[in-house]
């Protein structure tokens, strides 16, 4: 008996050669999850991959008696109603690596963008004017990079800011003194991250203890010369403190990638922020990253479904 899967969203087909090449599966492309298409090749699937734009919901796992899996190409699962899941006994996976590299280049270009100021440069240059001394900036080599997290993504900035020849100093109340070691990296607390480091750059999840750590009593507490990054998750930066610590001149500058509202709001205060970079959630945006996490999902569904191993699940706990 072949094990069927559904596949909607755009999801990365290339990335899904661990189970199109096993004759053991059948993998079905079903473009619109909201089709009658979609629900009939559902009623008999064995598991189902989504990038963001399908809502998997209790009525559609009501739709899917036969469901063991569901993989979500990417990091967030908030498009899966993960309780429902667990109900019905249905393994959640998602891929927290497959666009680390992605999201820590992006970070990267982020740091050097706003250190150049090359996206307001550009844009005066294809305004046809020519203005040089508007736009002098500053190294990134011998300045202090302060990282708030320093997991998969975190780590990967460290190492390219070390090639950059910066000193990386990381708040991570998680991460082990022996990594941080092997990284370089010198542990500090959250306070001399705020008020030691040239640029600030986030990369931790959103809960409870990280919404608004970037809010405005650290902004006002950096080095006036200060830029702050973020390519984590929006909520993290309060973005009414920071266009306004922007406005204010209290930080030199900032970008983002991530936003509380995405889209980001047509009136957000962030629009007319002087010196801030911003980008429409591009971190895991490239072509690597979305075969990478295609396979990643795609592998934890194969090890699924053949072997009945969901240890990797996001609830994995809850099932038992
Ligand atoms: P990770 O789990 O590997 O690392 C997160 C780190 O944050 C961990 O080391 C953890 O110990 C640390 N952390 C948790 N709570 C903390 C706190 N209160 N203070 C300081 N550190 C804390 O995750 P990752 O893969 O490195 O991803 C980091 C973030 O980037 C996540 O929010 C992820 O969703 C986001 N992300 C964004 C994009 C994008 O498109 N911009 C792409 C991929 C990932």
């Amino acid at each position: 008996m072949t094990h069927r899967v559904v596949v909607t969203d755009a999801v990365e087909i290339s990335g899904l050669h661990p189970l199109i090449d096993d004759p053991a599966f059948e993998v079905v492309s079903v473009d619109d999850s909201s089709s009658d298409e979609f629900f009939a090749e559902l009623a008999t699937a064995e598991g189902l991959i989504v990038r963001s734009a399908t809502k998997v919901t209790e009525e559609m796992l009501d739709r899917a008696p036969t469901l063991a899996a569901v993989g979500r190409a990417g990091v967030g699962i908030d498009n899966v109603d993960v309780a429902a899941a667990t109900e019905r006994g249905v393994a959640v996976f998602n891929a927290p690596g497959g666009n680390t590299i992605a999201a820590a280049e992006l970070t990267m270009a982020l740091l050097i963008s706003v250190a150049r100021k090359i996206p307001a440069a550009e844009a005066s240059l294809r305004s046809e004017l020519w203005d040089r001394a508007a736009f002098k900036g500053v190294e990134l080599r011998g300045k202090t990079l302060g990282l708030i997290g320093a997991g998969r993504i975190g780590s990967e900035v460290a190492i390219r800011c070390k090639a950059f020849d910066m000193d990386v100093i990381a708040y991570d109340p998680y991460l082990s003194p022996t990594r941080a070691q092997e990284l370089d990296i010198e542990m500090v607390g959250f306070d001399q991250v705020i008020e030691r480091a040239d640029f600030i750059s986030v990369h931790v999840p959103l809960t409870k203890e990280t919404t608004g750590i970037i809010g405005r009593d650290s902004l006002e507490r950096m080095k006036p010369s200060a830029f702050v990054v973020n390519a984590s998750r929006g909520g993290v930066v309060d973005e009414g403190a920071l266009a306004e610590a922007l406005h204010r001149g209290v930080i030199a500058g900032a970008a983002l990638d991530v936003y509380e509202f995405e889209p980001l709001p047509v009136d957000s205060s962030l629009r007319d922020a002087p010196n801030l970079v911003l980008t429409p959630h591009l971190g895991a945006s490239t072509a690597e990253a979305q075969v990478g996490v295609a396979t990643e999902v795609a592998n934890k569904i194969r090890l699924l479904l053949e072997t009945g191993n969901r240890a990797d699940a996001v609830n994995a706990r809850q099932l038992g």
